[in-house]
């Protein structure tokens, strides 16, 4: 049968529907469609004000590569201007195949490139040395316990150094929900009361940070990423977690199976979430150490290479620190399976 014509231009025909509206559009019409709701998230979000320095967290992989791609076809008329800033973990045979789709990328769209790695901000600990030493304790779910914490602090110093004022990552609805569903089921209250998926408003002296794609599901990105040919880095990280989030995402896409709205009703709730005063986390202090905000003496950056420092890296993710990413990352190094385009585009 042959493809009917695109439901917005009615000239093409249709290429896709779109997963969760069924609505048949041609490629070109469903990349508009797809930067104009990216538009729509930060615009009235007020996400990104105009004048703003935005540090991109790109790690070449499908997720930040959309974004990088969408927020350089939408910084004319929001009036920012963008840096990449890619995080070398080291690990060896992931990150450096990695970090040149970043390089590609950046060199195509001319977009400044500040790589920052965690052996140079981190006393010399690569992920690979932290590996080493948790090897035995759990070690999937170690790497990644670690490697969320530290990215989260690098990303920051990364986008200080090169003067930026916001920070934007590559988080989809897809990432959010898994998120969300994960807080709950642990009943992470910490979490929770940060709630949804627009970001943080920069606490503590951090530079606020935000998702301009927590409203755009998987399936959709990968779409995008098809249609505007973008080259991304696909191959799931060595350490790639077996561990919680796994579970989660499972249970999400039971959900999605019998009600397709789940992922995006779950963001929403999120975001509307509001946790009764009792049930609130006490306000959080500043690290003694580093300065970034804590609710301990020290903060979770700290605390983890205090731990590794002293050779006991468990102590630092022991009880009480189960509010670390113990989930899994979500994103490309998740070890999730990126969507192959040929799936993600129905056929007619
Ligand atoms: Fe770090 Fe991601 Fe690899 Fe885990 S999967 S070790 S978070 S890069
Ligand atoms: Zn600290």
């Amino acid at each position: 049968m042959p493809a009917p014509p695109c439901a917005s231009c009615h000239k093409a025909r249709a290429a896709l529907r779109r997963p969760r509206s069924g609505q048949a559009l041609c490629g070109t019409c469903f990349c508009a469609a797809f930067e104009a709701e990216v538009l729509h998230t930060v615009v009235a979000g007020r996400l990104l004000p105009r004048g703003a320095v935005v540090a991109v967290g790109a790690s070449g992989g499908k997720d930040s590569t959309v974004l990088a791609h969408v927020l350089r076809e939408l910084a004319p008329r929001l009036g920012i201007s963008l840096q990449l800033v890619a995080v070398d973990e080291g690990i060896g045979g992931y990150r450096d195949a990695a970090l040149a789709a970043v390089r590609r990328q950046a060199a195509r769209w001319e977009l400044p490139l500040t790589v920052v790695a965690y052996a140079d901000l981190f006393g010399g600990w690569t992920m690979d040395a932290v590996a080493r030493s948790t090897a035995g304790s759990g070690r999937s779910r170690s790497c990644c316990t670690f490697c969320g914490v530290l990215r989260r602090r690098a990303l920051e110093e990364g986008a200080r150094l090169v003067g930026a004022t916001h920070i934007v990552t590559g988080h989809n609805a897809d990432d959010m929900a898994e998120t969300l569903l994960m807080n709950f089921l642990r009943g992470d209250v910490g979490r929770l009361a940060r709630g949804g998926g627009l970001g943080s408003p920069g606490e503590g002296g951090a530079l606020p940070r935000c998702r301009p794609l927590h409203l755009a599901s998987q399936k959709e990105v990968v779409l995008y990423a098809h249609f505007r040919r973008l080259d991304y880095f696909s191959e799931e990280c060595v350490y790639a977690p077996e561990a919680f989030r796994g579970h989660a995402r499972d249970l999400l896409k039971l959900l999605e199976a019998a009600r397709p709205s789940a992922v995006l009703d779950l963001v929403h709730s999120a975001e509307r979430l509001a946790l009764a005063p009792s049930a609130r986390p006490a306000p959080a202090g500043a690290c003694s150490r580093c300065g970034a905000l804590a609710s301990r003496a020290l903060c979770q950056a700290c605390a983890l290479l205090d731990g590794l420092d002293r050779g006991r890296p468990r102590l630092a993710i022991g009880k009480g620190r189960r509010g670390l990413d113990e989930m899994g990352p979500p994103g490309l190094h998740r070890g999730q399976v990126q969507t192959p385009a040929s799936e993600a585009v129905p056929s007619f």
